[in-house]
């Protein structure tokens, strides 16, 4: 079995490094929140000291952290002396960072890697923490094909989908682009479902309707964003999440930076953005990203 240094253990990363330890891997984990920590150890894991503790004679790194200023700190050092992990890895891991961030930092790493011989794969996810938990999450992985397929046997403890999106930065892209999408089809279906409701339709018989024709899609039939509708959805669990408004603003935000550096004509997802940015000044931010639906309750005219 393999040794595995697993940093970050949130939401997303907690389950994660429980799924490798119950497929019986040696797991070193590390988080700055001890009790996050502790809660792996309980489970059998090695609680390190630091990232670098964690990393001693392991064959795999895991990093599943908030946003790409922790990643390129913890893996390239900071400005201020603060050593990158990267420069203490002696017996040459495979890298995988499983966070959502931007694709230049993720391309930075790679390059660093590369200058030390590492094999590195950026591999942001989908699925949420319930598909964590689970080990049914999907990977979208950039880097070499000889890297990608060194990590697949690991990400498969975690996952059901893993896909090679093509070289560096190559997963970061293809997440940006399916959480662009996911936002503008959420609140397309809201917005259906308020006209709809506005005009007198139930929404279990609008959506059951939608479903079964050329509106269909993953936020109606998975995710329902109408309260009732589906009942287990955060729509009828007071927008409990699931997948935070704060987490689809931040992914958004990434979209629309990429979009600004390579020209690219996106205005659906700006619109996006500027509705989830709304939200969050409603102090919704840790709210479920359905609940976007809010937005659209107003009358136009007061
Ligand atoms: P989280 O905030 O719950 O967890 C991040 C963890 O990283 C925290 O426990 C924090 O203490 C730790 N951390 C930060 N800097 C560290 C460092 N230098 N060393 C060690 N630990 C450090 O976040 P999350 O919800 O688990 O999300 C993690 C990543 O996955 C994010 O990039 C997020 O965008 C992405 N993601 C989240 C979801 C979701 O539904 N939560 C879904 C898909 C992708």
């Amino acid at each position: 079995m393999t040794t595995i240094a697993f940093i970050g253990l949130g939401n997303m990363g907690a389950p994660m490094a429980l799924n490798l330890l119950k497929a019986g891997h040696t797991v070193r984990v590390f988080d700055l929140v001890p009790e996050a920590l502790n809660k792996l150890a309980n489970e059998g894991a090695y609680a390190s000291k630091s990232a670098d503790d964690a990393c001693l004679k392991a064959d795999v790194v895991i990093t599943m952290l908030p946003a790409g200023k922790h990643v390129a700190r913890l893996y390239l050092g900071s400005d201020d002396g603060e050593n990158g992990l990267l420069n203490n890895l002696s017996n040459k891991p495979l890298i995988i960072d499983s966070s959502t961030i931007d694709a230049e930092t993720a391309i930075a790493v790679h390059k660093a890697c590369e200058k030390l011989g590492l094999d590195m794969i950026d591999a942001p996810v989908s699925g949420g923490v319930a598909a964590a938990q689970s080990g049914k999450l999907t990977f979208m992985c950039g880097g070499s094909k000889q890297a990608f397929e060194h990590a697949h046997d690991v990400l498969a403890n975690m996952g059901l989908n893993i896909f090679h999106a093509g070289e560096s930065g190559s997963g970061q892209v293809a997440k940006m682009c399916n959480n662009m999408l996911l936002a503008i089809h959420m609140i397309g279906s809201s917005e259906a479902l308020k006209l709809g409701t506005k005009n007198g339709l139930d929404p279990k018989v609008l959506s059951e309707i939608m479903l079964a024709s050329s509106g269909s899609n993953w936020s109606l039939e998975k995710y329902n964003p109408y309260p009732g509708v589906m009942e287990n959805s955060p729509a009828s669990n007071n927008y409990k999440p699931g997948f935070m408004v704060d987490l689809m603003a931040k992914d958004l935000g990434l979209a629309m930076d990429n979009a600004t550096a390579t020209n690219s004509n996106t205005p659906l997802g700006k619109l996006a953005l500027e509705m989830y940015t709304q939200k969050q000044g409603q102090g919704d931010g840790q709210k479920d990203f359905s609940s976007i639906i809010e937005l659209l309750s107003k009358n136009v005219n007061p």
